[in-house]
């Protein structure tokens, strides 16, 4: 099993300014199943970016309906019905991203809702999503007040997400047991913001959950000035769990038998192969004879364009 970061920026201006990218992430290989967890704004754009195929998921889950955590729902739903002629699937996700609640969502449309299997979870609730594969919903306290987070069960392993939430005392009941626990934690230190967690407060929730790896991500524009990795090695040491911080393109590589010997890779970024790809032809049109050649098709282009 495999877990792949497609993003990890958090909130609305890391995400505007894409300081980080925000794909949400991949669970590949989950019981032989591949899973896109809150396709944020370039999910899709980032699933070809680091070599990955929409094509090849069995579900989208979105936690909530902001637009950091929804943004390319859809159109992964269609990758993963080959463009909505094939029924194949699920979509899971809380009330507001299927029925809307308050002013928040609908996220999906009933048009992308038809050819998968729903499973809509409010906090408690479980559902199974395969044979051996079964799925929670966790409480949230958050801006969208029908958000979720959940936990996947296997014969093999719990994985947690916290998605975003502020902490709160039961917030542990929800995902006691996990053997990894993803968390947003959108800021540094004690700086908490309203409905999101602090280095400080998931580290609270670390000593109380106790999982083998605790893997951060959702990053505000504060954690990322403060650099993620620092706070993450804080976090490990006071909480005693082994506690990464996530990048744009990283894969944990599960080790089931011994969770905290996972390893991790990098993934490459087809993108930059482009843009080399692209500088490389360039120089080569850049001799003295090429560059006169560009400079008459210019002056044509121009030519014709103004006609
Ligand atoms: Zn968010
Ligand atoms: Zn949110």
């Amino acid at each position: 099993m495999k877990i792949t970061f497609l993003g990890t920026a958090g909130g609305r201006f890391s995400t505007i300014s894409q300081k980080r990218m925000s794909g949400g992430f991949r669970i590949d290989n989950l019981e032989g199943k591949n899973y896109h967890v809150d396709p944020g704004p370039g999910a899709l754009v980032r699933t070809y970016q680091f070599g990955l195929d929409p094509r090849n998921i069995d579900g989208v889950f979105i936690s909530h309906a902001h637009t950091d955590h929804y943004n390319d729902a859809e159109i992964l739903i269609e990758a993963m019905t080959r463009g909505m002629t094939h029924e194949n699937g699920v979509i899971m996700g809380s009330p507001s991203v299927f029925k809307g609640y308050q002013q928040w969502g609908p996220c999906i449309s009933k048009y992308h809702r038809s050819k998968s299997r729903n499973i809509i979870l409010k906090p408690g609730d479980k559902a199974k999503i395969n044979k051996n594969v079964s799925i929670k919903g966790c409480k949230t306290i958050h801006g969208d007040p029908a958000g979720i987070g959940f936990q996947i069960e296997t014969n093999h392993l719990k994985l947690s997400y916290t998605s975003d939430t502020k902490y709160f005392d039961d917030l542990k009941d929800y995902h006691e047991g996990a053997d990894i626990l993803i968390a947003s934690v959108l800021r540094p230190g004690y700086k908490a913001i309203k409905g999101h967690m602090s280095s400080r407060t998931f580290t609270d929730l670390l000593k109380e959950v106790q999982p083998k790896l605790a893997i951060i991500t959702h990053f505000g524009l504060k954690m990322l000035s403060d650099n993620p990795v620092k706070e993450a090695k804080r976090i490990s040491k006071e909480s005693g769990v082994k506690t990464l911080a996530a990048y744009d393109g990283m894969v944990v590589d599960v080790n089931l038998k011994r969770i905290d010997k996972s390893k991790i890779t990098s993934l490459k970024d087809e993108n930059n192969k482009l843009y080399k790809v692209e500088r490389k032809t360039v120089e080569q049109l850049s001799t003295k004879k090429d560059a006169a050649d560009d400079l008459k098709m210019g002056k044509s282009y121009k030519k014709d364009f103004n006609k």
